[in-house]
C-alpha cells in the first residue's frame, strides 16, 4: 500500500503536539477552509506517493522522539493507510503515542468506515475545521477554539467524548510563536 505525502517525514516538532514529535504530512484536503495555514497540501494529485513499508523502516529507526503526528493536508481522506501505520506503531513502537489531526470532527469520522476503529488507535484527534473567527494564538497545538483535543482511544472505550481538559486551557504561548501574525495549527 502507499499513502500520498506533502512532504518527508519530519522529526523534532514541537508544535504539532506534544513533546518531540515526527509529523507525516499527509496530502489532500477539500475542506477549504479559509485562510487555512497550508494550502499546498490540498491537492490531490501534489506531493508524492510513498510506500508504507519505507516509511515503517523509517519509523523504526526513530529515536529520541515522544510520538508521531499524522497532518497534512487530512490524513482522513487516506484512512487505510493512516490506520495501517497506526497499528504498525502501536504494534513495534510501543513507546511512541499517536496524534492526528483532521478537519473531520469525531462524531464525522466515527461514522467513517474503518473511523472508529482508526480512533481506537490513536491517542489525541485534534478535530475540527480552522475557523478564522475563532483564531486564537493562545491555544496550544490548535489554530481555532472549536478544534477539540480529544483523547480518542479512552473515547471510543467510554462511548463518550473525553477531552485532554489540560491541553485545552488557553496558554501564554511565546511571542516568538506569534511573529509575522502566523498561525499553528
Ligand atoms: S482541514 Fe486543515 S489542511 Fe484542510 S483546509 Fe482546513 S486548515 Fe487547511
Amino acid at each position: 500500500m502507499t499513502i500520498r505525502l506533502a512532504a518527508p517525514l519530519q522529526s523534532d516538532s514541537v508544535v504539532d503536539g506534544e513533546g518531540i514529535r515526527t509529523v507525516i504530512w499527509t496530502q489532500g484536503c477539500a475542506h477549504a477552509c479559509p485562510f487555512c495555514h497550508n494550502p499546498l497540501t490540498h491537492d490531490f494529485k501534489g506531493g508524492f506517493e510513498e510506500d508504507l513499508d519505507t516509511l515503517k523502516k523509517q519509523i523504526d529507526s526513530l529515536e529520541g522522539q515522544t510520538g508521531i503526528t499524522f497532518s497534512g493536508g487530512d490524513p482522513l481522506y487516506q484512512i487505510d493507510a493512516v490506520l495501517e501505520l497506526a497499528k504498525y506503531i502501536n504494534k513495534n513502537r510501543k513507546d511512541l503515542n499517536i496524534w492526528c489531526y483532521s478537519g473531520f470532527t469525531y462524531e464525522e469520522i466515527l461514522k467513517m468506515p474503518k473511523g472508529k476503529e482508526l480512533l481506537s488507535n490513536i491517542d489525541i484527534l485534534v478535530d475540527g475545521l480552522f475557523e478564522i473567527d475563532k483564531r486564537s494564538l493562545d491555544l496550544p497545538f490548535r489554530g481555532s477554539s472549536n478544534q477539540r483535543i480529544i483523547q480518542a482511544k479512552k473515547s471510543v472505550a467510554s462511548n463518550k467524548i473525553i477531552l485532554n481538559e489540560e491541553l485545552m486551557k488557553p496558554k501564554d504561548i511565546s511571542p516568538l510563536y506569534k511573529k509575522d501574525d502566523k498561525i499553528y495549527i
